[in-house]
């Protein structure tokens, strides 16, 4: 017989058929008669009744024996309930395929998580290969996927091109102190913090790249919104300026939050999330409020903050609770951005740029702009910035050989997917967070 999911069983018209299931036992109790046991498998749990009558008398007893987080097959017939899930199974046959070892009970308990040294989170953190497996972590993973195949799907629909950069590089894109620098043969490299340098350099041969991938960035202060590793999606594109990067970034996102909801309402509503919230996040038009207006409201606020200083955190904070959905802000000062920023020609104390905040203080989700993309501006740029041009020759020659105007953004799929669940903490929503205390398990 094939085997069934969960999901199938509680999709209803099986009533009275017999069926092979395969799972987890996530929960057992019973006598010395009868058993209930709730079956797990990726797609949900449901309840088997298991009669000592029925199965016999060594089915019985292994069953009764075994603890939670065995693996199991049984097979039974569907019956209909009027509890909650609508399904139960009453077994006619088991197999336990993997026991757990009485020695070693499953170690993710109620009782061990209050009783944990370090605290229920550091708990959590070290069974993280145990804990992927609980309710939660399933939602949030399943969730992530489809945010994965959202960003794909977007990019592929415009005749976008995926293209992969290499992770091991010779520069920063980002600034030197979140740069991961690692031994190369008697030489030094650094993990990528972005694609960005090199998808520039193939913006000639494609017009149109994206890709999804790691980036790596030494973050030493641990917060709620950075990781070490985490997961970018950046797109560039050729003949394009601020407004038309931004346009793609606002579609992105818009398509994403579509996305959840075509796919995983359920597995949203179960995390706690307002289904409504997404749907204004999928419809609405996201507004663009320049850097100078930010100052002035924050001011407004009494937030103390000067002119030219880039917006921290605790900045972006406050100035998305003046907002129902994501805003865009543009034109921050020359002097807050890194010389690959193309200066606004309107006005060259500001740089065409834009960074995406996500409201409900979720803060930055996109940083992107359009590029300095002329040989005499770029050198002008390299040169007040005191940086030196020689890491950057390969960069400049893509000005030297028919530059054109061209930008592109990168989003954090990570920080995305943590405001679209509803997570308190980014690590929410990664198998295994990587941050500057973790490298384990
Ligand atoms: P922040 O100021 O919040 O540290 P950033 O300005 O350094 O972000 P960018 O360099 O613009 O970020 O990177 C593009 C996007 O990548 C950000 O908008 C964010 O979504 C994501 N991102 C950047 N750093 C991290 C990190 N350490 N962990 C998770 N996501 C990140
Ligand atoms: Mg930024």
């Amino acid at each position: 017989m094939k085997s069934l999911w969960i999901a199938e069983v509680h999709g209803g018209g099986l009533d009275g058929k017999e069926v092979l299931l395969r799972g987890w036992i996530h929960r057992t109790r019973g006598s010395k008669s009868i058993r209930f046991v709730v079956l797990r498998d990726s797609t949900g749990t449901v309840q088997c009744v298991l009669k000592r009558a029925v199965i016999g008398d060594d089915n019985f007893e292994e069953i009764s024996a075994a603890l939670i987080e065995s693996s199991v097959e049984l097979s039974g017939q569907v019956i209909p309930t009027d509890r909650e899930h609508g399904y139960e199974i009453m077994v006619k046959d088991v197999k336990i395929v993997g026991p757990v070892n009485p020695q070693r009970p499953f170690p993710i308990t109620e009782s061990a998580m209050k009783q944990a040294d370090g605290g229920e989170t550091e708990f959590l953190l070290d069974n993280r290969h145990l804990y992927l497996r609980t309710g939660r972590m399933t939602k949030m993973l399943k969730i992530r996927s489809t945010i994965f195949g959202a960003v794909h799907s977007y990019f592929r629909d415009r005749d976008f091109t995926e293209y992969q950069a290499p992770n091991f590089v010779a520069g920063a894109v980002e600034g030197g102190s979140t740069l991961f620098e690692v031994p190369y043969f008697g030489k030094k490299a650094y993990l990528t913090q972005s694609w960005q340098l090199y998808a520039e350099a193939a913006m000639p041969a494609l017009e149109r790249l994206y890709t999804l991938a790691p980036s790596f960035r030494a973050e030493k202060s641990r917060t709620r919104r950075h990781l070490t590793e985490f997961w970018h999606a950046e797109m560039e594109i050729a003949w394009a300026d601020n407004e038309d990067v931004m346009s793609h970034g606002e579609g992105l996102v818009r398509h994403i939050a579509r996305t959840l909801l075509e796919q995983r309402s359920e597995e949203l509503e179960s995390l706690g999330r307002d289904i409504n919230t997404i749907q204004k996040y999928a419809e609405s038009h996201y507004p663009r409020i320049r850097y100078d207006d930010a100052v002035e409201m924050l001011q407004s606020k009494g937030v103390e903050i000067e002119w030219g200083q880039d917006l921290d955190f605790s900045k972006e904070k406050i100035l998305t609770e003046d907002f129902e959905v994501p805003h865009f802000l543009t034109h921050y000062p020359k002097v807050a951005k890194p010389f690959y920023h193309r200066q606004d020609p309107e006005d060259p104390k500001y740089v065409l740029c834009h960074d995406l905040l996500a409201p409900e203080g979720y803060g930055e989700i996109i940083g992107g702009g359009e590029r300095t993309w002329s040989e005499s501006e770029i050198l002008q740029r390299i040169d007040e910035e005191g940086t030196p041009r020689e890491p950057y020759e390969f960069y400049i020659d893509i000005r030297r050989y028919g530059g054109v105007p061209h930008g592109g953004f990168g989003l954090g799929v990570d920080r995305v997917c943590a405001w679209l669940a509803g997570a308190d903490h980014i690590r929410e929503t990664i198998p295994f967070p990587r941050d500057s205390r973790r490298v384990t398990p």
